[in-house]
């Protein structure tokens, strides 16, 4: 298969007729504007943005593109070669092994502070430490391109101890490798951070969270404390503020083919009463996600912390599973 999927904007790229190179590090840097669009649009200011040139098939520079175990070369017109791969909408760098097959990606939304960048951090550093033993058949390689994976556990940390970490502004990607079949397929899980943006209307949804399209799930995270003053509440406006994100994450997917899961992460529940929180909770909670969820392709409930516990299972791992399986 040579389509591969971009863990950036989620487009799906047809290498065969689309594939785009960034040429070798000793060719000229330009300017790349596409580049720098979409690095701002993510909040990322600081990012270089004079790149050695794009090349293509019909571009002057390229002289052919040979196929080696299936993947694309460009050898240039003065016998280099170049198998970065960069996507055509985003020029972001497309990465290894990761067919449109096998990219599976969730978003995580939710209001300020309610607890997504921790949920993230917690997921992302099970992989790179303790791995999932729920879940055996897998081995868990935390992709470093994107971030070191010891600042991500030192975040983690921070997080598991109540601070509040830093915004993750680029996705999180682990890839997990069936361990019976070593040489085997990889898949690639894509966690996305919506905290950096601020304030979001339906114009600014598709341009700010092109990703979100093609997410399977989406994480909306509500604190366990939200959920508790919203039971015993007897005013609507906690479901107003809910109500509006739910639009705000239909009109993500808007354009679609199959709308993602709706995973509801009651998060801080190290905070919650025993025994909850419950599907049935939410929904007496928020009106609106009983309402609404009817337009998402499924609705789960997932009770976690970032903060770590001797006893009561294992949360994060059950979640890690139910976005991935
Ligand atoms: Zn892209």
């Amino acid at each position: 298969m040579s389509d591969r999927r971009c863990i950036f904007c989620g487009r799906l790229i047809e290498l065969e007729t689309d594939a785009l190179f960034r040429l070798p590090p000793d060719h000229p840097r330009v300017k790349d504007a596409i580049y720098a669009d979409f690095q701002k649009a993510r909040g990322l200011f600081d990012i270089r943005s004079e790149l050695p040139g794009v090349c293509e098939k019909r571009s002057p520079e390229c002289a052919k593109i040979e196929w080696e175990n299936g993947k694309p070369v460009l050898i240039t017109k003065t016998g280099r070669s170049t198998d970065t791969l960069i996507c055509p909408t985003c020029h972001s760098e497309l990465f290894r092994d990761t067919d449109s097959a096998s990219v599976h990606s969730a978003v995580f939304f939710g209001a300020k502070d309610s607890g997504k960048t921790s949920l993230i951090l917690a997921l992302a550093e099970r992989c790179i430490t303790g791995q999932f033993s729920s879940d055996e058949r897998y081995r868990y390689i935390f992709n470093e391109k994107l971030y070191n994976a010891g600042d991500m556990t030192a975040e983690a940390e921070k997080a598991s101890a109540g601070e509040k970490p830093r915004d993750l502004r680029r996705p999180a990607a682990v890839y997990r490798v069936l361990r019976a079949n070593e040489g085997g397929k990889a898949f690639c899980d894509v966690l996305h951070d919506v905290s950096f943006i601020d304030t979001v209307d339906e114009e600014s949804v598709l341009t700010a969270l092109p990703f979100a399209a093609s997410a399977e799930h989406f994480v909306y995270c509500i604190p366990a404390d939200t959920l508790r003053d919203a039971l015993g509440a007897d005013n609507e406006s906690a479901d107003i503020k809910i109500r509006k994100d739910m639009f705000m994450m239909m009109s993500a997917f808007r354009f679609s083919e199959k709308p993602p899961e709706l995973d509801i992460a009651v998060t801080k529940s190290d905070l919650a009463d025993s025994g909850g929180p419950t599907e049935e909770q939410v929904y007496t909670a928020f009106p609106s996600i009983r309402e609404l969820s009817m337009f998402f392709s499924g609705t789960k409930v997932y009770p976690v912390s970032a903060v770590k516990r001797d006893s009561g299972g294992d949360p994060v791992g059950q979640l890690y599973a139910g976005l991935f399986g």
